[in-house]
């Protein structure tokens, strides 16, 4: 059984074989899938598909979207309230793309106040700009989350496992290009680490050029088993353990346990 921490269902990549695209998941032993927004429309979609499917959700404000309208923090209070909602993100930092910084800065800041106050772990978005997201996590008090889509080094892996975060990999670690990664992947504990896909992006090394989904996360389970010299099973095992600690939720747990 494989959870798939972060994947955007909600995308219209998806609208034409949305539920097929889920029953291949399940066939290949996908069964958990967190379905995550990036600003307001695609959250609400998030949580659409996410009913629709028996899914989780979360919400989220990318930072490539920080020049738009404002979060609506009471649209996000409310939505919280649905029991698929699981977490904040994705949120972060992305000083790849040409965003005002600042504004990226106050958004991040808003979204990290808002998963302190509520409760909720965070899922952490970040490229080239990994100092100050460390700054702002540690400034917000944040204690839960991930670092989704990890690519920097294995200092950067240490800090982040220290402010109490965990690490996830996509399909990059199995990129032939990517040997300093899987160094990475090979010294942070296996308990501590989450797969994703971040479908449609990213398909995995041999499926380059296709449109990525869920169903392609066992290449990267193998990848990592091989990386790690464990079964695929223990690496399934382990992390979708670590997803479900992360991403629980009392209620929606309930209420999918005998779907
Ligand atoms: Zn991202
Ligand atoms: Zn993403």
């Amino acid at each position: 059984m494989l959870f798939d921490t972060h994947c955007h269902l909600n995308f219209p990549d998806f609208d034409s074989d949305r539920s097929e695209v889920v029953r291949r998941a399940r066939d290949n032993g996908v069964v958990e899938i967190l379905v995550v927004g990036t600003d307001p429309s695609g959250n609400r979609k998030a949580i659409e598909v996410a009913g629709e499917f028996g899914l989780r959700a979360a919400l989220g404000f990318h930072p490539g979207h920080a020049e738009e309208a404002e979060p609506d923090l009471a649209e996000f209070r409310r939505a919280l309230a649905d029991p698929r909602v699981v977490a904040i993100g994705e949120i972060g930092l992305d000083y790849h793309y040409q965003v005002d910084r600042d504004k990226q800065a106050a958004v991040f800041r808003r979204m990290l106040d808002l998963a302190v106050e509520a409760g909720r772990p965070v899922i952490v978005h970040s490229r080239e700009a990994a100092g100050p997201t460390l700054a702002a996590l540690a400034t917000a008090g944040v204690k839960r989350g991930v670092w989704h889509c990890f690519s920097g080094d294995v200092r950067l892996a240490g800090q982040v496992l220290e402010l109490g975060l965990e690490i996830s990999f996509t399909a990059n670690l199995t990129y032939r290009r990517n040997e300093a990664l899987r160094e990475v992947a090979r010294q942070v504990p296996l308990e501590r680490l989450l797969l994703e896909t971040d479908a449609p992006f990213l398909p995995p090394e041999g499926k380059s050029g296709r449109r990525n989904e869920p169903a392609f996360l066992p290449a990267l389970a193998g990848a990592l088993a091989e990386i790690k010299g464990v079964r695929p099973e223990a690496v399934a095992e382990t992390t979708f353990e670590a997803g479900r600690r992360l991403f629980r939720n009392g209620r929606f747990d309930k209420d999918t346990s005998e779907v």
